[in-house]
């Protein structure tokens, strides 16, 4: 039995899908076109903020919202170093620095060691909703706000994702979503979403994606191009109203899981859960000993898995110059060593998971 890591043909094998893209061929407003401003007033719903814009990439929205907010050299970024590289790359991108903080059991920020990693260049604080979990951002808009430091939400993986019944997207000053083809949202290339509350976030963002043209013809300032196309707009409009039962197909495999590997440890550790948290399940990373066994023997089986991620940001070649070293965030370093993530996607059968499960505890029983 073969268990791929995702199906995106499945995905996108849709009739209507078809038909609304044709139809943007024949109408021919590939860019900034009506059906852009439909879906982003669909996306700010979802995301339970005033306003969302559609972006070139989840990256771009990160920058975009840091660069709306006047974010750049000189300025400090506290962020977590067990995300996507793109997290730091778009803070670095700004001319700003980030600044790490270690993560908890939960591979989420630690927030108990937020308030040391603050210094008076600290202009904001970017929590990343990794895996599909949801930081506590109320705990961190309580060391924030006071500083007037803004929080911009690293939501690429946690679209539909909440935290004590309020959804990602409207927790912080901005959001950054991915609609990158593997996310639980995703479009037929590379897309992004930025939501916010903020009227002057807002205006600015909807300037900078789009050359800082104010009308067609006067340009407010030198900026950006980074619209989300109208084909993908399309795309990410059909599937969002998939939305629902893909969460909810990843939060029943989830549990599935969470059940059938349960006794495994300390061998493996399955994802822990929070009450006040709505997961969404992006990945379901499990921490296992001899993860580079399991890999190969679950590969044999013909069961795809990954590591998200086995480089932690603070000891990629990139970081050379922030200074960091090996033992600068201990629990990120020894959960790159150990995570292992797998396959969780919406089109898993019942036999497909008591297939990986049977091998994950046959791997540990031999
Ligand atoms: C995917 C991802 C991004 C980047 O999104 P793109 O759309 O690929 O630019 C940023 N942060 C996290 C946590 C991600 O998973």
């Amino acid at each position: 039995m073969r268990v791929k890591f995702i199906d995106l043909p499945r995905r996108f094998a849709d009739e209507t899908l078809r038909a609304r893209v044709t139809a943007v061929f024949e109408h021919g407003q590939f860019v900034l076109g009506a059906e852009l401003t439909h879906f982003e007033a669909r996306f700010a719903k979802v995301s339970g903020a005033r306003y969302a814009l559609g972006l070139n990439s989840g990256t771009d929205a990160l920058f975009l919202a840091l660069k709306a907010l006047r974010i750049g050299a000189g300025d400090e970024v506290v962020t977590a170093p067990n995300s996507f590289v793109a997290t730091a790359g778009a803070i670095v991108m700004t001319g700003a620095r980030p600044v790490f903080v270690d993560v908890d059991a939960e591979y989420l920020m630690d927030v108990r060691q937020l308030a040391a990693a603050i210094t008076p260049r600290t202009r904001a604080i970017m929590p990343v909703h990794l895996t599909g979990n949801v930081v506590d951002v109320d705990a961190i808009a309580a060391i924030a706000a006071p500083r007037g430091i803004a929080v911009i939400e690293d939501a690429a993986q946690a679209v539909g994702a909440a935290l004590r019944g309020r959804t990602v997207g409207s927790l912080g000053d901005a959001a950054a979503f991915s609609l990158f083809p593997l996310k639980n949202l995703g479009v037929a290339g590379d897309g992004g979403m930025l939501t916010t509350d903020r009227e002057d976030v807002r205006a600015r963002v909807a300037l900078l994606r789009h050359h800082g043209l104010r009308t067609r013809d006067e340009c407010a300032e030198f900026a950006y191009n980074s619209r989300l196309d109208t084909l993908h707009a399309v795309v990410g409009d059909v599937l969002l109203d998939d939305l629902d039962p893909i969460t909810d197909k990843r939060i029943a495999h989830a549990r599935f899981y969470d059940d059938a590997l349960a006794g495994l440890e300390p061998e493996l550790i399955v994802p822990p859960r929070r009450r006040d948290v709505k997961q969404v399940f992006h990945t379901y990373v499990v921490q296992v000993a001899d993860r580079p066994g399991l890999e190969t023997y679950l590969a044999e089986q013909g069961i795809e898995t990954k590591i998200h991620y086995p480089i932690p940001i603070h000891l990629q070649p990139a970081a050379a110059s922030l200074g960091y070293r090996r033992g600068d965030f201990p629990v990120t370093e020894s959960q790159s060593e150990r995570i292992l993530s797998l396959p969780v996607h919406e089109y898993l059968e019942p036999a497909q998971l008591e297939w990986v499960a049977d091998r994950v505890r046959s791997f540990y029983r031999r």
